[in-house]
């Protein structure tokens, strides 16, 4: 199947680079959020991250323009009926993806795909709650997405060899590349990673480190590009409390049980970066441990 026009729902720091990549590689973009304001802010980091890809000479001002003007806003479901593909990317939320598929399927085409960029919840579950199971699929993008190399691909149980033979030439088209994951919960990337980051909040918490140790022994002493602990902010701290949950609950082993100071973190609405405090504050000049 070919695929021109991609809609994607979330305008978040997710679904925004997901609309920016599929203009920029020459598809038409419907972007959908819950509020017209969540769209255009949506538009809006667009718009500055392309800047920055043409000020940096990753990009030249004509691509950019092309690309701006493919992305258009879709302020409700309806909008989707021309698509050949919406790529979901709302909240971490299984009963909020659930409602987006219910209000989303009656409107779309029959031959139209559906995929989710769900970091950990069941493939088989959200594509059994849509009318087309086997025209479903996990396409898991990476954080920043226009930066990031990876994208998982994750078929449920019915996702038919169609539908993944085109999801899979479109990572390639969008200059990226995948590695396939069976859909178990967190798939292989967070299945991996969200534990690393559990298990640096648990040191936190213990006191074993302060959020400025913790990180400069990660990033120093394993040679990783960032600290566990600036990546969660990064990720945003509800994010990683969802995956968590996921994992926890999905495999039934007390090894992956959330760190309390993880879910006091999210109670408290200090969600990393996105709302400028999390393990670090963002408001001034320079990011301050908040512990
Ligand atoms: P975010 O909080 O930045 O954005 C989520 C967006 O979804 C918000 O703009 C919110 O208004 C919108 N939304 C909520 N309910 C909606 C609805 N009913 N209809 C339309 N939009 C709705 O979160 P994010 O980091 O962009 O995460 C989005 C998805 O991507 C999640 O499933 C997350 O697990 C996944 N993901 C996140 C990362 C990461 O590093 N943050 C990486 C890969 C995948």
């Amino acid at each position: 199947m070919s695929i021109k026009q991609i809609g994607v729902i979330g305008a978040g720091q997710m679904g925004n680079g997901i609309a920016h990549v599929c203009a920029l590689s020459g598809y038409q973009v419907l972007l959908n959020d819950i509020t017209t304001d969540r769209i255009e802010k949506g538009i809006a980091t667009i718009t500055g991250n392309l800047a920055r890809q043409v000020a940096r000479g990753h990009i030249k001002e004509e691509q950019r323009d092309a690309a701006l003007d493919r992305i258009h806003p879709a302020d409700s479901m309806e909008a989707f009926e021309t698509c050949d593909l919406v790529i979901e990317s709302a909240i971490e939320d299984e009963t909020v993806k659930r409602k987006i598929f219910a209000q989303l399927c009656p409107s779309l085409k029959s031959e139209a795909l559906v995929a989710t960029n769900t970091s950990s919840i069941s493939i088989t579950r959200l594509a059994a709650s849509t009318d087309r199971p086997e025209r479903f699929m996990g396409m898991h993008f990476m954080n920043p997405v226009p930066v990031m190399e990876l994208v998982e691909l994750i078929r449920g149980i019915a996702t038919d060899d169609d539908t993944y033979k085109t999801m899979n030439q479109l990572v390639v088209d969008l200059g990226k590349t995948a590695a396939n994951s069976e859909d178990f919960p967190a798939f292989i990337v967070n299945r991996i990673l969200l534990p690393m980051i559990n298990e640096a909040v648990y040191t936190l918490y213990e006191g074993v480190g302060t959020v400025e140790n913790i990180d400069k022994a990660m990033k120093l002493g394993a040679n990783h590009p960032m600290g566990p602990l600036q990546l969660a902010d990064f990720i945003g701290l509800d994010t990683c409390l969802s995956i968590m949950h996921v994992l926890y609950e999905g495999l039934a082993d007390s090894k992956y049980r959330p760190c309390p100071l993880l879910t006091k973190y999210v109670e408290a609405g200090w969600l990393g970066r996105k709302t400028q405090r999390g393990f670090y504050d963002y408001r001034g000049e320079h990011p301050i441990p908040t512990r």
